[in-house]
């Protein structure tokens, strides 16, 4: 080493320490996977319209639900329930039997019930064991027995033996919730209390924006809002027309549905739309 030159040493007072401190304190915190130029960079306050952009798509705007009502009105216009009855009480326990079923396999099994069975008070007599047999076929028949058997009794002690035209009422009897009150309100009734949630309407709701929930009665609560009132029986009748015929769970036929452009939905078979990913059954 040549003389007069010495290897720097920290400075006794800690005067360099103090200074680092300083520039660590006052260092932006970068986050994992962000460049510090980017953490730095301000942030530019955004504007309502620039946040919602010039048209912001609304799903739920009143001009879209009035299409998708007008093009269900052009493919079904005179659609209604497909379960075979004859008074309030067999639309009743048809729909109670319609629970994880079809409409085709209630059709087979209530005309020889009824045959078997043909008031109130004959299912009212039952024990729930004695209906199993008659009902097996459309699955869930010891509940279902139980329930149709249940609410026999219910309308024949409480009600007279006539089905009740209110929704509170219904709601009180075994095996029934706001699905078959409004099928038996509606259909029967033609009294618009609500909207029935079935598993097409549960599905094709979603698919359409219509609402996000998945919970039934948070569904019917999103359609009741959207849907003039008016519409309530016959928009229901003509979604799980629509289930049927082509919005399968599936493989919806796109292709071949008049509601395609106005469907943004995740799991569509053909598109031409852009698809939203939560827009899904
Ligand atoms: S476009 Fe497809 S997913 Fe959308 S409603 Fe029609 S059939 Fe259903």
């Amino acid at each position: 080493m040549p003389r007069g030159v010495m290897p720097r040493r920290p400075a006794r007072t800690g005067r360099q320490d103090r200074v680092n401190m300083a520039r660590t304190r006052t260092a932006a915190p970068v986050r994992p996977g962000r460049t510090p130029a980017a953490a730095k960079a301000p942030r530019t306050p955004k504007t309502s319209a620039s946040a919602k952009g010039p048209k912001a798509y609304n799903p739920v705007a009143p001009e879209r639900i009035a299409e998708i009502l007008k093009r269900l009105d052009q493919l079904y216009p005179d659609v209604t329930c497909a379960l075979s009855h004859a008074g309030a009480w067999q639309l009743l326990v048809a729909t109670i039997l319609s629970a994880q079923s079809t409409d085709v396999n209630v059709n087979r099994v209530t005309p020889e019930l009824f045959r078997k069975y043909p008031t109130v008070e004959a299912f009212a007599a039952l024990a729930p064991g004695q209906l199993e047999p008659d009902v097996r076929s459309t699955g869930f028949f010891r509940n279902k027995s139980k329930s149709v058997v249940g609410a026999a009794r219910k309308i024949v002690a409480d009600f007279g033996g006539q089905v009740p035209d209110d929704m509170e009422k219904l709601l009180t009897l075994p095996g029934v919730a706001r699905k078959t009150a409004n099928v038996v309100l509606g259909t029967w009734f033609k009294k618009a209390e609500g909207v029935v949630v079935d598993t097409h309407v549960h599905r094709i709701s979603r698919r359409l924006e219509l609402t996000k929930n998945h919970d039934p009665k948070k569904i019917e609560q999103d359609l009741m809002r959207i849907i003039p009132r008016e519409r309530w029986i016959l928009f229901s009748h003509q979604i799980i027309w629509h289930g049927r015929r082509l919005c399968d769970a599936r493989k919806p036929r796109c292709v071949d549905c008049a509601l395609e452009n106005l469907c943004h939905a995740a799991d569509k078979t053909w598109s031409t739309v852009e698809v939203r990913k939560n827009a899904k059954a």
